[in-house]
């Protein structure tokens, strides 16, 4: 079956061509698909074999809610999507003030194998398809009836481990006919794949990069990101300043804040020496506890903050939403899987 919902619209113009169709069909079953249907009957201004020959040879499978969560805290929605092959994938709406942001996965699962992560304990499964992501964004919209107008990548899976579907995901939700959110209203969060980065940097989008630091020392952070031990923390920043040159877009460092791992003194003396030559900013997150880790929360996260700021350095500290509801990614799905894997 051909996955026409990853289709950008020159691929959908040949195709529909191929069809013996007018090339502005294309255009038609574009906005169709980005709209949200869940088949191609409701394409209603198709002719109607051609949305019969669609339906013999596409797929268009929407994703199922099978658990969704609503924090009576602050409104945040916790989606868990059941898959068209049977698989589990979360998505968080979150509302602030600026807008309503959806945070979307990019993979089943993770191969990135951070110690504090609840995403990767049972690895990677595959990779999702562009359409499986954008579907995402447009069934968390219909569903909870808030238009979305930002996106961050920062669910389950590394998105620059799956970079072919990221980018095309990208192109889809920016198109006019589309969801037409603009790159500079998306976020992508990554390990520090510092090739990837590189590449990225190459193509100047206006995106908003995210880079998990989570420790300015390569022993710390070697130890709590596997991705780190090939690489280390002076190759990583180099890939940082990169970005920045060619797209003039200041990173965002994350910090999952670890009681007696990550939140020394010194650390964040070397941290701000890092960013002394990197414009950024440092965005401080209090850590979500996992059940299978024996890593808890700093108790250090203001004076960790003030010794930053007291450097020169920008410093947010996360906003805990839907903390009622566990909103921090990986946790849903896991429960899911271990329900799924008891016998019935
Ligand atoms: N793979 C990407 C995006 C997914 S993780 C990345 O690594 O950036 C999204 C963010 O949540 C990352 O910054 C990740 O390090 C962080 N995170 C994962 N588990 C966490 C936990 N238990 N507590 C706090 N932050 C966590």
């Amino acid at each position: 079956m051909i996955d026409i919902k990853s289709m950008d619209l020159a691929e959908l113009t040949a195709y529909v061509q191929s069809l013996g169709q007018p090339a502005f069909r294309a255009g038609q079953v574009f906005q169709w698909l980005h709209r949200g249907v869940r088949s191609f009957e409701e394409m209603s201004n198709l002719p109607k074999a051609l949305r019969e020959q669609l339906a013999a040879e596409c797929r268009l499978v929407p994703p199922e809610v099978e658990r969704k969560q609503v924090s009576a805290l602050d409104g945040t929605v916790k989606y868990l999507w059941r898959l068209s092959d049977g698989n589990c994938i979360e998505t968080v709406l979150m509302r602030y003030k600026h807008g309503n942001t959806v945070c979307i996965s990019s993979q089943v699962g993770c191969r990135m194998g951070c110690a504090f992560c609840a995403s990767t304990l049972a690895g990677r499964v595959r990779d999702l398809t562009a359409g499986e992501m954008v579907d995402q964004v447009l069934f968390t919209q219909l569903d909870s009836g808030a238009p979305i107008s930002n996106i961050v990548l920062m669910g389950i899976g590394e998105p620059l481990d799956n970079w072919e579907s990221v980018m095309r995901f990208l192109t889809l939700v920016n198109h006019p006919k589309g969801l037409n959110i603009g790159m500079r209203h998306i976020s992508l969060s990554t390990c520090g794949l510092v090739e990837k980065i590189d590449k990225l940097a190459d193509l100047r989008l206006q995106l908003t990069l995210s880079v998990s630091l989570h420790a300015p020392d390569d022993e710390t952070r070697s130890r709590i990101m596997p991705v780190n031990r090939s690489v280390g923390v002076e190759r990583l920043f180099a890939s940082c300043r990169r970005y920045f040159d060619q797209t003039g877009r200041r990173i965002s460092y994350e910090y999952a804040m670890i009681d007696g791992v990550n939140d020394h003194d010194w650390q964040a003396d070397l941290l701000a020496r890092h960013l002394k030559g990197t414009p950024g900013h440092v965005n401080l997150i209090p850590l979500n506890e996992v059940k299978e880790s024996p890593l808890r929360p700093s108790r250090r996260v203001a004076e960790f903050q003030k010794r930053l700021e007291r450097q020169g350095i920008t410093v947010t500290v996360r906003r805990k939403l839907g903390g009622d509801i566990d909103a921090s990614c990986g946790q849903l799905r896991r429960k899911q899987m271990l329900e799924d894997e008891k016998p019935h």
